[in-house]
């Protein structure tokens, strides 16, 4: 079977060094095996996204020498203009019976919320999973928008990824009753990942470990959808010297300062090092990485990131 990968950014401020991370490792895995990539911007947020930011993105990757033989700003790969997909499989899972309002406000999330105790999240306890018809009548009444959110079942579900191996969740407590449409009306992530992944032929899904604790929901999401759940691979965090996770905050790694400082070989050779495809830091374009990559080579641990 041929491979189909793709980077999957949200255009909602520049890329930092997590976001090359997860751009390159998919990109070397699609093109160490002949596969086709795909670009999709992951542009739902209208508050955060835009297209400036999606054309920044779109630079910054040429500049890397990361190319893909599908998407890019093309509107069919911007989720802004595919509600209509997003529509047509909220509907499929109403006529499941597995779609409901959730009128709660945040706080009211987060005070009906069971602490997930393996990272600290917290799982929806289903609070308006059995709301009567009454009740959310005078909910409305009172003028509250409701989120919509699946129900999802008392199951255990292990996904098999490529690179960390076997990960877990019983989905109704580690996971809980997930939000697919949110009250403005904004499509929720996992339902439009799930869909746009089936929809684009994905096969292969690259990207960083903090989404694999959303990987056993997603997996969930595709067999109930009718479709064959992609092969996962996360990557491990990077982290700095106090093991702490690199976020957006940390704005020394986000590309308008790396790109002052670097050339695109110097910073590809850099993460090629970083991700244990080559065994110095030295410079390097991606095309010269495929040849030395494999799985068994990137590390599962969490990756330090050392000053720049
Ligand atoms: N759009 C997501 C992000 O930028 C990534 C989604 C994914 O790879 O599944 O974090
Ligand atoms: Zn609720």
């Amino acid at each position: 079977m041929t491979v189909r990968g793709r980077f999957a950014p949200s255009p909602s401020g520049r890329m930092h060094l997590g976001n090359l991370m997860a751009a390159l490792l998919a990109w070397l895995d699609v093109r160490s095996q002949g596969g086709t990539m795909v670009l999709r911007i992951e542009d739902l947020d209208p508050q955060r996204c835009s297209l400036d930011k999606a054309r920044q993105l779109v630079e910054d990757l040429e500049w890397l020498g990361l190319d893909w033989d599908e998407g890019g700003l093309e509107p069919d790969y911007c989720q802004s203009n595919r509600s209509r997909h997003f529509e047509a499989a909220f509907h499929r899972l109403e006529e499941l019976g597995l779609i409901y309002p959730c009128y709660c406000t945040r706080a009211e999330r987060l005070a009906a919320s069971a602490p997930h105790a393996s990272d600290g999240a917290v799982v929806y306890t289903g609070r308006c999973a059995h709301l009567t018809q009454a009740q959310r009548q005078e909910l409305e009444a009172q003028g509250r928008h409701p989120a919509y959110r699946v129900r999802v079942p008392q199951e255990e579900l292990t996904v098999q990824d490529g690179h960390m191996g076997p990960y877990t969740q019983r989905l109704d407590t580690d996971c809980g009753d997930f939000i697919v449409r949110r009250s403005d009306g904004v499509w929720a992530y996992q339902l439009a990942v799930v869909v746009d992944d089936a929809m684009m032929g994905v096969n292969h899904v690259v990207r960083g470990c903090d989404l694999l604790s959303s990987s056993p929901a997603q997996a969930w999401l595709h067999r109930t959808l009718g479709y064959e759940p992609p092969q996962f691979y996360h990557l491990p965090l990077l982290v700095d010297a106090q093991g702490r996770r690199l976020s957006k905050r940390d704005r020394d790694l986000d590309m308008g300062v790396l790109r002052a400082k670097y050339t695109p070989q110097e910073l590809v050779g850099w993460l090629g090092w970083l991700a244990g495809v080559q065994k110095e830091p030295k410079s390097a374009t991606p095309h010269q990485l495929i040849s030395s990559f494999q799985w068994s080579k990137v590390p599962k641990n969490p990756i330090l990131v050392g000053s720049t």
